[in-house]
């Protein structure tokens, strides 16, 4: 492989000693700007960012075609192009042939679950994606946590640009890939057609940036890249999993470009968002919300949401434990229980001794509330109804007085015990549910 550089520079020269002295230096300054972007056994391309240089050019081919032959001894017939028309003709046809977008389809804006927590990563990510270019906003930076939906946001933008608009070049790409990449084409050098295939794309998604850091060689041809793109009003959108100026060893003048335009982050998930990606999710494994107990839901979305690969993954586990153990009946709490016996902690109640304690935390996660909540003054109608089945119980799983139930529960009196338990109770005998419920219950402590 020739370095196309080396072998423009002597072209040149060979060149410049076949112009007529008389015109020689006005030419020199013609080739000044020019570019051997191109070269094979057939072909060269040179290319010229004036259109009137182009045509004073083409006064000289046969010189430059000569140069080459002196230069390769072979017959090169060689095309003078304007830079504009060699990206649009050029390197497209190669994009599109040597580089997809590499755009997953399956991640969209529609399957992507709004809430408190990525609600503004997801508006500034859809104006982009509506419309792309403007300064406001590029780039877009999104930063936050593994596993909140940076990559997914990114993709969704891509696509639903290529949906509404066919002519716009989409590259997604990592930043891991793009060092790959950058240290391929300096070793064949091809780094020249490398920046120009990148340089000639409409929207450039790259995704994590913090792995740009300490690589320096690429630094430097990110910078490049970024600020033709951002000259020509083309979109850049970047995800990292810190705000950029927080990234180790990346060149402060690629920090200082990439807090031009907006930066927002993905929090994590709060437990209402978490929900509704799994009621999503069953969707997508055909399953319909009734195969699954809504207190199963809460308690994956309480246990697992502190990213949504987590709370996938412990999807996934639960469906493949119903299949395998279950034989596909109603999902209920103590099959999730069982399914993830190993991977909490207080679902070990086999080897604790019984206490108020215990059945407190155990009713408190079966309805999703904190302990504290339990115990307190709260009147709301599930809190109450909780806290009387959790007295309930003690009464008949330890051999705790009315007197010292009231005391584990926050100081109440042994009158309000007695009723709680006398509720419960009638509640029992009238009503199959709270058999259920307090059957599921018991389950939590007693395995
Ligand atoms: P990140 O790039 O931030 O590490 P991803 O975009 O890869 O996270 O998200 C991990 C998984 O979670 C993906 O399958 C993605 O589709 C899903 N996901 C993340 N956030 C959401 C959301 N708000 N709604 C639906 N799915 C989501
Ligand atoms: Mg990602």
């Amino acid at each position: 492989m020739y370095s196309l550089n080396i072998v423009y520079k002597q072209l040149k020269d060979k060149i410049y000693e076949k112009l007529n002295e008389n015109n020689k230096s006005f030419y020199i300054d013609c080739f000044d700007e020019t570019e051997l972007v191109h070269l094979d056994e057939k072909e060269a391309i040179i290319v010229t960012p004036y259109n009137f240089n182009k045509s004073l050019l083409f006064d000289v081919i046969t010189e430059i075609n000569d140069s080459f032959f002196d230069l390769l001894s072979q017959d090169v017939s060689c095309v003078i192009e304007t830079t504009d028309n060699y990206r649009k003709n050029y390197i497209i046809d190669t994009i599109t042939k040597d580089l997809s977008d590499n755009l997953l389809p399956d991640y969209s804006f529609d399957n992507f679950i709004e809430g408190p927590s990525n609600k503004e990563a997801k508006t500034a990510a859809l104006t982009c994606a509506i419309k792309p270019g403007e300064k406001f906003f590029n780039p877009l930076v999104i930063y936050g946590d593994s596993g909140l939906g940076k990559t997914h946001l990114l993709h969704a933008i891509g696509n639903h640009i290529k949906q509404n608009d066919f002519d716009k070049k989409i590259l997604y790409i990592t930043s891991l890939d793009f060092v790959k990449e950058v240290g391929k084409s300096l070793r064949d050098n091809t780094i020249e057609e490398y920046k120009n295939q990148l340089n000639s794309v409409d929207i450039l998604l790259v995704d994590d940036i913090q792995f740009l850091s300490g690589k320096q060689k690429s630094n430097e041809i990110f910078f490049t890249i970024y600020n033709e793109l951002f000259n020509n009003r083309k979109q850049v959108v970047l995800t990292s999993d810190r705000p950029p100026v927080q990234i180790k060893d990346i060149e402060d003048r690629l920090k200082t470009r990439f807090s031009q335009g907006l930066s927002v982050t993905i929090s994590s998930l709060e437990f209402e968002t978490a929900e509704k990606i799994l009621e999503l999710k069953l969707k997508n494994h055909n399953l319909d919300k009734n195969s699954i107990d809504c207190d199963v839901i809460s308690f994956i979305a309480k246990n697992f949401s502190t990213d949504v690969r987590n709370l996938e993954g412990a999807l996934n586990r639960l469906l493949f434990y119903s299949i395998n153990f279950s034989k596909g009946q109603k999902i209920n709490l103590p099959l999730a229980l069982e399914a993830f016996k190993d991977k909490l902690e207080y679902t070990s109640y086999a080897n604790t001794e019984l206490s108020s304690k215990v059945i407190i935390k155990a009713v408190a996660d079966y309805y999703n509330l904190t302990e504290k909540q339990l115990i307190s003054k709260s009147r709301t109608k599930n809190i109450t109804t909780a806290r009387h089945i959790a007295m309930y119980l003690c009464r008949i799983h330890l051999d705790y007085s009315y007197e010292k139930i009231g005391d584990d529960f926050g100081g109440r009196d042994h009158t309000t015990v007695l009723s709680a338990f006398e509720k419960i109770e009638r509640l029992l005998k009238e009503n199959e549910l709270y058999r259920k419920i307090i059957s599921d219950i018991e389950k939590i402590f007693t395995t």
